[in-house]
Order: structure tokens, then sequence, then C-alpha cells
């Protein structure tokens, strides 16, 4: 197994079982008790799993090319990606750290099914535990918004970990360091809000790129997402071979 975090790792776990898990359910959530900075990264995450949805099913002509499609939901969260995918006929194993996002998660699944009128959805397996403990084969891992809680130190190990997980594809998005958002963080860190629990990382393109094709990968398609408050950089990587 590959050891990554130390100290962040179980800052991370505490605050996403506590304050952390409140505050993301409600932004990943429907309800209207959000602010308008919570309202903007609601929105942006939605286009974000949107853009995977749509990552993972275009280049097929048609139909539901997910069907029986194994899939690695890393760091679920609440399962945003893990319902719609699901409801394409994927086969989810859905997975994170924080044991209260899972249990959250596998609430709004038994919702999803109640709901699935045409009984499309298969259920997803959820277990608690890190990325670095996963295990198996997927066609598919995808990682969402997950590599904000890895400095670039411990992302190559994770990145090269999922890839390892993956057959076909492995899709991955991150905060992008660019010299602007990197500015916004520095201002950020000198005005820490009261919300600010766990330290959030930003990734070069470059250096995710590098430590996919450190592992015989390379990007095969490329989104960036913007809202206001939200920046997220989607790639879609394949084997080099
Ligand atoms: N991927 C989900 C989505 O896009 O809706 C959730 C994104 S949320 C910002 C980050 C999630 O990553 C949290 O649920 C957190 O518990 C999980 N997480 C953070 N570090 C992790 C690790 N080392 N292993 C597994 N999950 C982790």
């Amino acid at each position: 197994a590959v050891e990554v975090g130390g100290d962040d790792k179980e800052v991370v776990r505490e605050y996403f079982n506590g304050t952390g898990f409140q505050r993301w359910k409600k932004i990943y959530g429907d309800t209207d008790d959000v602010n308008t900075v919570q309202l903007d990264i609601r929105l942006g995450h939605s286009k974000t799993v949107d853009n995977v949805i749509k990552m993972l099913t275009d280049d097929e002509d048609g139909g539901r090319p997910l069907r029986g499609v194994t899939v690695c939901d890393a760091g679920c969260g609440t399962g945003s990606l893990t319902i719609p995918l699901a409801k394409e006929g994927a086969v989810v194993s859905a997975s994170d750290i924080s044991a209260s996002m899972v249990a959250e998660a596998e609430r709004q699944v038994r919702e999803a099914l109640a709901d699935d009128a045409g009984g499309e959805l298969v259920m997803p397996q959820f277990k608690v535990g890190d990325l670095e403990s996963l295990e198996g084969k997927f066609d598919t891992v995808v990682c969402l918004d997950v590599l904000i809680h890895y400095p670039q130190s411990k992302a190559d190990a994770m990145i090269a970990h999922l890839a390892s997980l993956a057959e076909r594809r492995l899709v991955l998005s991150f905060a992008p360091k660019t010299l602007y958002y990197d500015l916004l963080k520095r201002v950020g860190e000198l005005f820490p809000g009261p919300s600010k629990a766990t330290r959030a990382y930003l990734h070069s393109e470059k250096d995710v790129e590098r430590a996919l094709e450190k592992v015989g990968w390379r990007i095969r398609k490329r989104g960036l997402v913007t809202t206001q408050f939200y920046f997220a950089k989607l790639v879609e990587a394949v084997p080099a071979a």
C-alpha cells in the first residue's frame, strides 16, 4: 500500500466526519440554506459532475455505454457522481475516508432507488476507507475534487495508485495551480475564515500530467470548470500504449 498523508490525512478525516461533513452535505445538496458562495460552489461542482458523465458516455455511439461497466468512485463524498453513474447502469464501487460521507451517500442512493421507476439504477457497493487502501481492478476510476487534500509530494503516489486500479481510463479533477489562483489562495491564507479547517493544495496540470506519464498513462481529454468561487481542471487519462 502507498503511504500518504500523515497529519494532513487525520485532519481531513476528522473534518469530513464533523464540520466539513455538515458544510459539504449542504453544498452538494439541494436545500435553500446556502449562502451565495456555497451556491456558486454547488453550481460549479454540478457542472463538473455533468462534464464527467459526458466524458464517460461521449465517445460511444448512443445507447447506454456505461451499462455493466465497473467504475471506482474514489472519495465519493455524498454520492454526487455515484448516483448518476449508477443510473447509467455502471457497477459502482464507491468509497470515502469519511464514514459520515459514505452513510449519506448510501442514504441518497436508497432515496434515488425509491424514485427509480424504470428500475435502471444498479445498487453501488460502498466502503469506508482511504484511497490508498483501495484494491482491485475497475474499467474506470474516477476521483473528483480529492487532490485538493494532497500536497504535490503525495499526489504522485496517489495518482500512481489510482492508475494501477484502472484498466481503461482514469478521470481526475483538481484545483488548477495558476498564478491567479495561487494569488487568490494566498490572499485567503492571510485572512482565514472560521470554516477553513483543512489546507487546500493546488496542482499544476503539468505536474499531474507528469505523474500520469511516469506510470505509463497519457491525457486524452481535458476540461475546465470555473464559476466565481469554484475552479476545477478535469482530465481523462488512458494507458499510453
Ligand atoms: N468526490 C466527491 C464529489 O465530487 O462529490 C466528494 C468531493 S469532497 C470535496 C472531497 C472528499 O474526499 C470528501 O468526502 C473527503 O472525505 C474525501 N477524502 C479526502 N481525502 C481522502 C482520502 N485520503 N481517501 C479517501 N477519501 C478522501
